[in-house]
């Protein structure tokens, strides 16, 4: 297989940090995000220490004209993106009667629109190619709600309504879209749960264990390529059977 330019956003660490790995183990090209010079720049030297070879780019997926200048910058070296991974994603919890404006807002700005921002620029040079794969991250809480996340569960079943809508829009130009729905995984973003709600989560998942990153990012590398050549517009629970009570 010839290698492939791919882009995961949030890549520093977590979910990203091991889908960016799975990649760069393959051989291919793969372009990471963070928000800042030094979780870009630490990730870029665990990489290193894996003796993958990995790009970092400082970028704020909720930033439409900055998402653009990166994919430029990637095209103009590279070509056109053939992986794109929507994986950037934050929480602000909080009871719906408490939740602010802003929570609401970043938790859109990053989950949803970032989607969007990547989708809009990457899709030119993957039409041009006649091939791309597209996976996004939702979450199974999209499905089931959860206290404390109106702002996080609505983005994430964003986040599917426009993996179905792309899936229907670029399948006739050789172009999947799909999305991974992750339950718990042991992540800096999973570490900030209350011990007890964690320990409640965990004994609520029929595989008995949490699950970690690489077993994301095995679901992602697979959809990314040719093995799921027939397969578009799906949302894969990566949980350990968590939904499955739902
Ligand atoms: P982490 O909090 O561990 O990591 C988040 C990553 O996203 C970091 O690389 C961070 O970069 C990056 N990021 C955050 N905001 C931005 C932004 N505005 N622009 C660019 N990068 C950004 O998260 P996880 O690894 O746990 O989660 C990864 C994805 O999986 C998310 O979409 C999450 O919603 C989803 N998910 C996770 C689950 C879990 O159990 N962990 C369950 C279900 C879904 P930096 O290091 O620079 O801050």
């Amino acid at each position: 297989m010839s290698a492939r330019n791919v882009l995961v956003t949030g890549g520093t660490r977590g979910i990203g940090a091991a889908i960016t790995a799975r990649f760069a183990r393959e051989g291919d090209r793969v372009w990471y995000t963070g928000r800042s010079e030094d979780s870009v720049r630490q990730a870029g030297e665990s990489f290193a220490a894996q003796g993958l070879d990995c790009q970092g780019l400082v970028c704020d997926v909720a930033d439409f004209a900055a998402v653009g200048a990166a994919i430029a910058a990637i095209d103009a070296e590279a070509g056109a993106l053939e992986v794109l991974v929507n994986n950037a994603g934050i929480t602000q919890d909080m009871l719906l009667m408490r939740m602010s404006e802003a929570q609401w807002d970043q938790v859109q700005d990053v989950n949803l629109k970032g989607c969007f921002n990547t989708l809009r620029h990457a899709v030119k040079g993957m039409m041009r190619a006649r091939k791309g794969s597209v996976i996004n991250l939702t979450s199974v809480v999209a499905h089931t709600g959860n206290p404390g996340q109106v702002n996080y569960t609505a983005a994430k079943a964003g986040v599917i309504g426009l993996t179905l809508s792309a899936a229907k829009e670029l399948a006739a130009r050789g172009i999947r879209v799909n999305a991974v729905a992750p339950g718990y995984i042991e992540t800096d973003m999973t570490a900030a749960i209350a011990e007890k709600a964690r320990e409640a989560m965990v004994s609520g998942i029929p595989l008995a264990r949490p699950g970690q990153g690489v077993d994301v990012a095995e679901a992602v590398f697979f959809l990314a390529g040719e093995k799921a050549a027939y397969i578009t517009g799906q949302v894969l629970n990566v949980d350990g059977g968590l939904a499955i009570h739902s």
